[in-house]
């Protein structure tokens, strides 16, 4: 039986730390970091994450807000809001919370931000860096997997790592960074042929592709490491009681809300694994960590301050 590898001990030393050194430059030059979240219309989830974002943020001391606009923005004129912030001087971090509606494409208006500015580390100008192994701001969710290998002392060198999912957010940039800690990465999609031998060759196994439980106990070698990216709704009382068994905190979630949040890896995994991430508790808190560190690293290399 695995460990479970809980993600709040470390995303609440990563966030004390930043919210020591905002403390520190605000006292040493009365200026903090300014972060602003657009969302685009009225998608639930996205208001939520954005939400969560801002709270954070502002419990460390940033300067943060939420600049929302109608569904039926055109391209033209979000990019016109975002070059305003780009020239703003007290914004360092501007993220655009994805998905966007239809009309707009995700790609086209990222690469309106100033890749200074790129708290998500998803301008092409950063993930170049990234693919470089040169310096940038770098994508949270993937920053937050190495963070938590590295502070469970999880080596990464010559280890054989297996990547379920290639986005632009997750998978890819996530290979990047592994490729570049010296770990030998295989990519798997959804047209990967035998995905459960596949998966079964890793040392570390990480999966992003929301589908919930999807990777089974059996996609697992004995002794790996799993990390558990995806965050789904379950709502299908049955099956969430086939896979947690009597859970009071699950059945809650059911009663009161109609779902449970769920990862992409079958819970029971964690028997076969070494160590497992747990959904809720695990990679989700860390990603929200790395946006703050990330949007104080802005901070202090466009302001050019020194520690
Ligand atoms: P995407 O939908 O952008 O990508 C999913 C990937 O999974 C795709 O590459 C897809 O392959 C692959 N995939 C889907 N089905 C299969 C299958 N049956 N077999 C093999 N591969 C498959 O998702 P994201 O990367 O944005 O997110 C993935 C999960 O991670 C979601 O649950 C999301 O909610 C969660 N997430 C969690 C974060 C956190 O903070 N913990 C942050 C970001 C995301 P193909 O390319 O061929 O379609």
């Amino acid at each position: 039986m695995g460990v479970w590898l809980e993600g709040r001990a470390l995303a609440e030393k990563i966030k004390q730390e930043v919210k020591e050194e905002v403390e520190h430059f605000r006292e040493k030059t009365n200026q903090v970091p300014g972060l602003i979240g657009i969302l685009v219309g009225e998608n639930k989830s996205s208001q939520i994450y954005l939400r969560s974002k801002e709270k954070a943020s502002q419990g460390l001391g940033i300067a943060s807000q939420i600049l929302t606009l109608p569904a039926n923005t055109e391209a033209r004129a979000l990019k016109a809001r975002i070059a305003e912030l780009n020239q703003q001087e007290d914004v360092d971090g501007i993220l655009v919370q994805l998905p966007l509606p239809g009309h707009l494409k995700a790609h086209d208006i990222i690469c309106a931000i100033s890749p200074e500015k790129d708290v998500d580390g998803f301008h092409p100008f950063n993930l170049g860096s990234l693919l470089a192994n040169e310096e940038g701001l770098k994508p949270c969710t993937p920053m937050g997997i190495i963070e938590l290998l590295r502070y469970n002392r999880v080596p990464l060198e010559g280890k054989e790592v297996v990547v379920i999912g290639r986005s632009l957010i997750v998978g890819k940039p996530l290979a990047a960074m592994m490729t570049n800690e010296n770990a030998t990465v295989t990519i798997c999609h959804s047209r990967t042929k035998d995905l459960a031998a596949v998966a079964a060759r890793a040392d570390i196994l990480v999966a992003a592709m929301g589908k919930p439980a999807f990777v089974k106990p059996e996609f697992v070698k004995e002794s790996a490491v799993v990390i558990d990216v995806g965050i789904n709704q379950l709502a299908d009382a049955a099956r969430v009681r086939d896979l947690f068994g009597e859970d009071e905190k699950r059945e809650k979630d059911l009663a009161e809300k109609g779902y449970t949040v769920v990862g992409d890896v079958d819970p029971r995994a964690v028997e076969r694994a070494a160590a497992m991430t747990p959904v809720p508790g695990g990679v989700g808190l860390l990603t929200v960590a790395m946006l703050m560190k990330n949007t104080l690293e802005a901070f202090k290399r466009r302001r050019r301050f020194e520690p």
